[in-house]
């Protein structure tokens, strides 16, 4: 449906479930640039959903609007790898430049994703990077989207095999020989959690239900992580043929891609690829009845929040609620979308599946490194000479990954993220610790999304601590007190620090411990690891603060 649809034929969509909520705000915003009062309460009258859950939902997301846009809107990614390559600066320039002209609003934005170019902006929706302030004004006058890679097609997909492993699938229908390879192949989860995929799978296909669902979770949004970015834009075929596998092996009658809407260019491919498969009849068109076999397929937009990449978030968000984390058990795999058995999976889990299926288990997890299983996307960003996105056996170390294609950190290594700012920073020392689940969790940190962010000796590791603690403040969905408080606590502590005052580090850990013994979900459990992380390895740092003084010389500059 388009943007030229009536509010009737919208609430008729939602109500009889071919739309979503987020569906249809979205269609309502693309008419008027916002979300008018008059057609939600039109919606709502309609559609007999309550006023308060429409607009309870809407006023969740950062990227729904109430009033009308400005002319010319700059978002300024505000993450930690363009914090580090210059963020601020470009704000200022932005800020400059909107009082100079009038109609120009300004504001940071959370990741953009393209933390390998950063910093990055988003100019009237038009993901732009690297900008640098000098770039501003003509990127204003005509914004351009940043350069990509073309895409895989389908064509050249197919003549490597594409498809051929969920055609076997289908032919043989024996899910339980599907997910014994899962297990044997030792894959996890890639999206941040981490647990083991064929057991994720086997749960779903063994739950009682008339219908099941897969849901692809494309709503990467951790500071330093872009893989699936990349996945989606250069081999989309790859991440849908793996989303159709699981939804064959488990007898679902419809996938979702839930994506972030931060991601355009992925949209776009994502779409195309959506379209191809549908002509080629390996997924319900738009007048055919899905079922197990024949899927429908489709790609559901966030509006902007973070949260909602975790999985009962994400499912809460598109049953058309705020998206706020589901108290578990019990879990998605047995009551998951609408009620029902869900297989919510990562983008780089689904699409190492049709690899693990075709070459074997054995030889997927042979490919790993000091123990660990097969291979894995990093991330990788910061003070390094050659930012991307590497595959890499798992296992591998942050040394390895750093001189190997990072092509090293010209000016050294302070510290470290090895997986995204959730993980915390280590020092140096741990370079050669593998990048895997166990030895990383051993050093207090963990593998996170694999989103690996290097600091220089310049770096000033309260202010990256702040930058942290800032995004996460402003992504706690608010549900639960420990973290709702406990981020905005720490990080008023953390800018008293920087401003001379306060330090009482005792009392910082014990509103860490709280923080992780507290929350209900990884973001609030997990929000502290900087201060934590940092407050054992670089104790001087911290106390100098204290002081008044910043060794890497970023604080107190007059
Ligand atoms: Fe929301 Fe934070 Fe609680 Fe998670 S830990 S449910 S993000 S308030």
């Amino acid at each position: 449906m388009g943007e030229h649809t009536s509010v009737a034929r919208l609430a008729g969509g939602l109500q009889r479930g071919g739309l979503l909520l987020l569906d249809v705000l979205h269609i309502l915003q693309g008419r008027h640039g916002y979300l008018r009062r008059e057609d939600l309460e039109e919606l709502s009258r309609l559609s007999h959903l309550p006023r308060e859950q429409i607009h309870g939902s809407a006023s969740f997301y950062s990227n729904f609007r109430f009033q009308p846009p400005p002319p010319m809107r700059i978002g300024i990614c505000g993450s930690l790898p363009c914090h580090l390559a210059g963020a601020p600066g470009l704000r200022e320039a932005a800020e400059a430049l909107a009082g100079k002209q009038p109609g120009i609003e300004v504001r940071t934005v959370s990741c953009l994703g393209l933390c390998d170019r950063a910093p990055a902006a988003l100019i009237n929706g038009c993901s732009m990077a690297p900008l640098h302030p000098r770039g501003l004004p003509a990127a204003v006058r005509k914004p351009k989207m940043a350069p990509a890679p073309a895409p895989q097609g389908l064509q050249e997909y197919m003549k490597k095999d594409g498809y051929a492993v969920l055609r076997r699938v289908l032919a043989e229908n024996t899910p339980e020989g599907v997910i014994s390879q899962l297990k044997e192949s030792g894959l996890r989860g890639q999206g941040g959690a981490g647990y083991p995929a064929g057991a994720k799978w086997e749960a779903v296909h063994q739950a009682p239900g008339d219908e099941k669902y897969v849901v692809v979770n494309a709503d990467e949004g951790e500071p330093g992580t872009f893989k699936d970015r990349i996945l989606m834009e250069q081999w989309p075929h790859r991440v849908l043929e793996g989303a159709l596998i699981a939804a064959a092996t488990l007898r679902a009658s419809h996938v979702y891609i839930y994506l972030r809407e931060e991601y355009p260019r992925s949209r776009r491919v994502l779409q195309r690829a959506i379209g191809q498969v549908q002509a080629r009849g390996w997924v319900a068109g738009p007048r055919q009845r899905p079922r197990p076999g024949r899927p429908a397929l489709r790609l559901v937009i966030g509006a902007g929040a973070y949260i909602c990449g975790e999985e009962t978030a994400l499912l809460e968000s598109m049953e058309g609620r705020r998206g706020e984390p589901r108290l578990r058990p019990p879990f998605p795999a047995t009551h998951g979308l609408r009620g029902q058995p869900t297989l919510v999976a990562n983008v780089e889990t689904l699409a190492r599946v049709p690899g693990i299926l075709r070459e074997g288990a054995g030889v997927f997890r042979a490919r790993g490194k000091n123990g660990a299983p097969g291979m894995k996307l990093f991330s990788l960003s910061g003070d390094i000479r050659r930012p991307g996105c590497y595959e890499m056996p798992l296992g591998s170390t942050a040394r390895e990954l750093i001189e190997g294609p990072g092509r090293g950190a010209p000016r050294g290594v302070k510290a470290f993220f090895p997986g995204g700012v959730a993980t915390g920073f280590l020092p140096p020392e741990h370079l050669g610790t593998p990048l895997d689940y166990a030895p990383l969790a051993r050093a207090g940190s963990g593998l996170g999304s694999g989103g690996v962010i290097v600091l220089s000796p310049q770096r000033c590791l309260v202010d990256v601590a702040e930058n942290c603690m800032e995004f996460f403040a402003h992504e706690s969905c608010g549900k639960c007190t420990p973290c709702r408080a406990g981020c905005e606590k720490m990080l008023a502590m953390l800018k008293g620090l920087r401003g001379g005052r306060g330090g009482d580090f005792p009392l910082w850990g014990e509103l860490s411990r709280t923080m992780v013994d507290g929350s209900i979900c990884g973001l609030g459990q997990t929000a502290p690891a900087t201060v934590t992380l940092g407050l054992r390895h670089f104790p001087g740092e911290f106390e100098a603060h204290r002081r008044g003084e910043c060794p890497a010389g970023v604080c107190f500059r007059k």
